[in-house]
């Protein structure tokens, strides 16, 4: 099959969503890979790497010519040119968010398979965790520089040193984004403690961290009881398909400390705290009752070179299955198939179909 990698054009996406290790695969099994001019270079990649392993160097439109073409952001306007019927586009497209590139997927005839629908039998997303994993890691770094005094915060150390109280580290969720979020902070030193609503999540936290961490039931007594205590707060809530639930309301900031931090990574989905609200790299911050609060919603764009490391590990074994197959990778493979999101002018996947309120 040939291939195509376009350059990311989105503002401030660094991320390519194949790197010289996947070229060098797809090219030994027989594919043909296309990668635009620079693709790699926000990642830390040179063209001179993709070609080293035999990909062709070419233009956007040489690179979107190809039969597959992988991405990482859905395609923006500048790019709805290059859809077609007969191409397989593979790469995140939250569609449900996003009339008009559904409405030109499906004038064009593209079929959209799409990374953030792909789901394992146990209901996982798999080509999530790895953004998430990035994310929670990333919240503990944000918070414990926001919580020093030059930007804003309490001037807390969050390991403490000899002699002086740890800061107090509180997350609400113990997902993926918790549980990396509670191995950072307790690499730092700090004292952690994790909530969630699922008594079995907790468990699991409290096997796998010997009980190093202290696990609490997620409700509104337990987290007010929290708050007076906590230097940094953050937010992990998931509710697949719904709105993250507001756990702190704003006549809880009071509460806290003044200069405490907030780091809601949740707010790609509402945010777990009412006041939250969303920010970029550029203007993390702002604050509201004396709490700092952290909004970014693309917090992996921080470090693209490893996220786009994080994210292809992910995706490849899904890219080689498509390249190998064609369109009957859906067919073999589940998890792929409830990618699917558009197809011959069709879309065919429930939840972006109840979002516009179109059949599927
Ligand atoms: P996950 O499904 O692995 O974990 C979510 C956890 O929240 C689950 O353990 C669930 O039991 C728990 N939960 C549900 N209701 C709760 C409640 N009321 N109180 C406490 N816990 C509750 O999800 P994840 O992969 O960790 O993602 C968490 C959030 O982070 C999502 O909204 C995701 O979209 C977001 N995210 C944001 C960024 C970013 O850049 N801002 C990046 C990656 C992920």
């Amino acid at each position: 099959m040939h291939i195509g990698l376009p350059k990311e054009i989105k503002v401030k996406e660094n991320r390519v969503a194949l790197t010289p290790g996947g070229v060098a695969t797809l090219v030994r099994r027989g594919h043909s890979v296309t990668v635009e001019r620079g693709a790699g270079v926000g990642s830390g990649i040179q063209d001179t790497e993709y070609e080293a392993v035999g990909a062709r160097m070419g233009s956007a439109a040489e690179a979107w010519a190809a039969e597959m073409v992988v991405k990482v952001k859905e395609p923006i306007a500048s790019e709805y040119g290059f859809l077609r019927d007969d191409l397989l586009l593979f790469t995140y497209l939250h569609l449900a968010a996003d009339r008009p590139l559904t409405e030109a997927l499906m004038q064009s005839g593209t079929t959209g398979v799409a990374y953030e629908t792909v789901q394992l039998e146990d209901g996982s997303l798999p080509l999530l965790t790895p953004m998430s994993e990035v994310a929670g890691r990333l919240s503990v770094q944000a918070g414990a520089y926001h919580l020093q005094k030059p930007v804003g915060g309490r001037g807390v150390l969050l390991g403490g040193v000899p002699g002086v109280q740890a800061g107090h580290v509180v997350i609400l969720g113990g997902g993926v984004v918790g549980t990396n979020a509670a191995k950072m902070a307790m690499g730092l030193g700090a004292k952690v403690t994790i909530l969630d609503v699922s008594h079995r999540r907790l468990a699991y936290l409290d096997d796998v961290f010997f009980g190093k961490l202290t696990t609490m039931m997620s409700s509104e007594a337990n987290i007010r009881t929290l708050l007076p205590e906590t230097d940094l707060l953050i937010g992990g809530v998931l509710i697949p398909g719904a709105k993250a639930p507001h756990l702190i309301t704003r006549d809880m900031l009071p509460l806290m400390q003044e200069g405490s931090v907030i780091v809601d990574v949740a707010v790609d989905q509402g945010g777990c705290v009412e006041t939250i609200h969303a920010t970029t790299h550029d203007d993390p911050t702002y604050v509201i009752d004396g709490v700092v609060h952290y909004g970014v919603a693309n917090m992996p764009g921080a470090v693209p070179r490893t996220s786009t490391f994080a994210l292809t590990n992910a995706t490849f074994p899904y890219v080689l299955m498509l390249a190998d197959q064609g369109l009957n990778a859906l067919k073999t493979n589940k998890a792929l198939r409830l990618g699917l999101n558009t197809h011959q002018g069709k879309l065919t996947y429930a939840g972006v179909g109840e979002a516009f309120e179109m059949s599927v």
